[in-house]
């Protein structure tokens, strides 16, 4: 029998759209090879030029990862099925938390929380414990709405939110802490209101600054979880060497159009020593290095279901108080997948990789370090994503390779007639588009070069909505032999919000 190669959805543009690929094979590397010699723009995302699997790929044979059987050597028989796992974009003590103070719980809070205290597991000391707790939110966004508001519902005493991002229209279809009104406020700010609207007793605490190097770990050192609802690589790893340095719990939550991810990474924490928790992995020894850049496109690029972070973020919370009042088991090495189109979860053992270079015996990370540069792309991807921040979308031509939508305009109101490339996806084109361009979606590029024979010498203005993937889509082109080729600074997005203001914005 055949063995089922399952492909995640931010890898099935490059297998014509499959979920499932169904090859012959006796090893996982014959199946890999086969695979990618089927799809050779999926082999591209698998291995890197010199052949070996690129690190932010995980292989799955049932729920073992291929790297504790034997690797690519590791047998496959009859009813196996192989699953690719990427990483994706779109976090106390358990049971025993050091109590300086008691807590009492006021008339008030007693009716408030009376479904919690009459459970008999929960009871007056489960609530107390969430009254004396601290979580930090990371993002107050798709994740953060649902994460914050059960969280405030359930009592807990103090609730930090960093977010420096403001409510754009475009968040509303899933962000349920911000409602219409709010658009354009600060999304802190957002969150604050909604979390005292829905419970007074917490107190809400707001950091409306990016999350760097230089701030995380005295932001985060006062916390006792923290709760990684961030939507880019370069925040994920700053919270995940953070925690891991100060042993704290990360309960990592991500989302990608249908599919989301849970677990809780948690390293070195007292629990392991004190033999109470297995010692946990964390997001490295998952993912030790993050995607290239453009590899997996952010939400924001390649959009997400706006229930899914409902979903997602619920479990987020749920993972939360269970660490807090030391209920069940924690999520620690163990990873969910959630597939709402198949309406499926699946669980999958993670391993500590004893050569973690962060959260090992013996890490060489051993002090917070430049995350953008090491993940090779900006920390805020929401970046010229609000129509109401104009100032962020300023597109000055800052390079010979750039033009602005202002200069293009005014070539086209000359007579002339640029060649203009649309790297977007089919169903952003159906959305709104330039007249007079042509579309060949950025995962398409490299295999329809041909398309563009005879155009090495003519100058090609490349744009997107924003204007990043069409700055991979130029970089591609130069290697290629193309010699003037120009990103469309801010991509189309830039054009409707400065030159056709009739133009809509998504
Ligand atoms: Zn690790």
């Amino acid at each position: 029998m055949p063995t089922k190669v399952l492909i995640p959805t931010a890898l099935r543009q490059y297998a014509d759209g499959k979920d499932v690929v169904e090859i012959a094979a006796s090893t996982v590397g014959e199946a890999l090879q086969t695979l990618g010699a089927t799809y050779p723009a999926l082999k591209k995302n698998l291995y890197t030029d010199d052949g070996k699997l690129r690190h932010f790929i995980n292989i799955y044979k049932g729920d073992e990862d291929i790297r504790s059987l034997q690797y690519l050597d590791t047998a496959l028989s009859g009813n196996d099925e192989l699953m690719i796992v990427p990483s994706i974009a779109g976090g106390a003590s358990i049971g025993e938390m050091d109590i300086t103070e008691d807590v009492a719980l006021s008339n008030d809070e007693i009716k408030r929380y009376s479904r919690h205290l009459i459970i008999p597991e929960f009871g007056v000391e489960g609530q107390k414990k969430l009254k004396r707790a601290s979580v930090l939110m990371i993002g107050a966004g798709g994740l953060g709405s649902p994460l914050g508001m059960y969280l405030a519902a359930a009592g807990i005493g103090r609730l930090g939110i960093v977010d420096f991002d403001v409510v754009d229209y475009s968040n509303l279809q899933r962000q349920l802490l911000h409602g219409t009104p709010d658009v354009g406020k600060a999304k802190a700010l957002s969150a604050k209101e909604t979390i005292a609207r829905l419970n007074p007793h917490v107190e809400v605490v707001t950091y409306e600054t990016p999350l760097t190097s230089a701030n995380a770990l005295d932001i985060l050192k006062d916390y006792d979880v923290i709760v990684d609802g961030t939507d880019n690589f370069p925040t994920r790893y700053l919270v995940n060497d953070a925690c891991v340095m100060l042993k704290k719990p990360n309960v990592y939550g991500s989302i990608f159009r249908f599919e989301g991810q849970v677990s809780v990474f948690w390293a070195n924490s007292r629990e392991a020593t004190d033999g109470r928790l297995p010692d946990g992995a964390c997001y490295r020894c998952l993912y030790p290095e993050p995607p290239p850049p453009g590899l997996v496109p952010s939400c924001a690029e390649g959009g997400v279901l706006g229930v899914l972070p409902g979903v997602v973020g619920t479990m987020q919370a749920i993972e939360t108080i269970k660490i807090l009042t030391g209920l069940g088991e924690p999520m620690v090495n163990r990873l969910l997948l959630f597939d709402a189109l198949k309406m499926k979860f699946r669980e999958l053992k993670l391993r500590k990789n004893p050569e973690c270079v962060v959260c090992s015996d013996h890490p060489s990370i051993t002090a917070l370090i430049d995350y953008e540069a090491f993940c090779g792309m900006p920390s805020n991807d929401h970046q010229g994503n609000s129509e109401l921040n104009p100032s962020r979308e300023k597109t000055m031509s800052t390079s010979p390779n750039d033009i602005t939508v202002q200069e293009l305009k005014a070539r086209l109101d000359a007579g002339e007639t640029p060649f203009i490339l649309d790297v977007r996806n089919p169903n952003e084109w159906e959305i709104v588009r330039l007249q007079g361009t042509t579309l060949i979606p950025l995962p398409e590029l490299p295999n329809r070069l041909a398309e563009l024979s005879g155009k090495q010498e003519t100058e090609i203005l490349v744009h997107c909505k924003m204007g990043g993937r069409s700055a991979q889509a130029c970089e591609i082109l130069r290697q290629n032999g193309f010699k003037n080729v120009k990103n469309v600074v801010g991509g189309i997005n830039a054009w409707a919000l400065e030159i056709d203001k009739t133009m809509p914005t998504y």
